[in-house]
Formats: structure tokens, sequence, C-alpha cells
């Protein structure tokens, strides 16, 4: 069997995490390394691998990850904006294989990003 990631052991809570909101679905908490002001990172409870690894039946639980983003942005009071990103693979440079969605705000973000 192959190794749990990091955030499933978030979700089993073996480590700890800065969670700002949970439901049935999903988990959101803070990013360990954040590259904006705030940085929340929004992941489903089911293990899903990447935005490449979802499937039709994924549908409802792809628009849920969606609304809870803009949730948490204003709970969180992103009020002049914020950027919802999911990196996918090598080359989209995701590094943890469970997907997720990173929430940015805070600042002004550059775009195109690198
Ligand atoms: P990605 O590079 O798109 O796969 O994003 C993975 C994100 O997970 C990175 O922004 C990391 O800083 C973040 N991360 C890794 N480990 C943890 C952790 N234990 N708690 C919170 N965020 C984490």
């Amino acid at each position: 069997m192959s190794e749990k990631t990091i955030f499933k052991r978030i979700i089993d809570q073996e480590i700890p995490a800065n969670i700002v909101y949970e439901d049935e679905l999903c988990l959101a908490f803070h990013d360990i390394s954040p590259q904006a002001p705030t940085h929340v990172l929004i992941i489903p409870k089911q293990e899903i691998e990447s935005v490449a690894h979802l499937t039709a039946a994924d549908q409802n639980l792809a628009g849920h990850l969606l609304l809870v983003a803009g949730r948490v942005a204003e709970q969180l009071g992103l009020t002049g904006g914020y950027r919802v990103v999911a990196n996918c693979g090598p080359d989209g440079g995701q590094s943890v294989d469970h997907l997720h969605l990173h929430l940015l705000g805070g600042r002004s973000l550059a775009w195109p990003p690198g």
C-alpha cells in the first residue's frame, strides 16, 4: 500500500493543521509556507490525487470545493479579491498528491505566474 500523503495525515488528525473551515466533504487550513498574507488550502476528505483524477462522479465535490473557497475568502475578509489555484502534476508544480485548491489573497497578485 502506498504511503499516506501529508494531507491525508491531516484529515486523519495524525498531524496538526490550522483549520479555518470543515464540513463533511472537505477541510480548509492555512498553508504551512504561505505565499501571500492569506494562503489557505482547501482539500477534499476523499482521496483524489489531482484535478486530472477527477471523474464525472466527483462533479458535486469539485463544485463544492470552489464554493468553499469563496466562503473562506469571505470569512477571512479578502474583500479586495483573491486567487484560487489548483496545481496539477509535475509541470503544474504539484508537490502533494492529494487534490487541493490554493486560496491566495491579502496582496495584489502578479499575473502570469511563473
Ligand atoms: P502544491 O505544491 O500545489 O502541491 O501545494 C502543496 C502545498 O502544501 C504547499 O503550498 C505547501 O506549503 C503545503 N503544505 C505542505 N505540508 C503542509 C502542512 N503540513 N500543513 C500545511 N500546508 C502544507
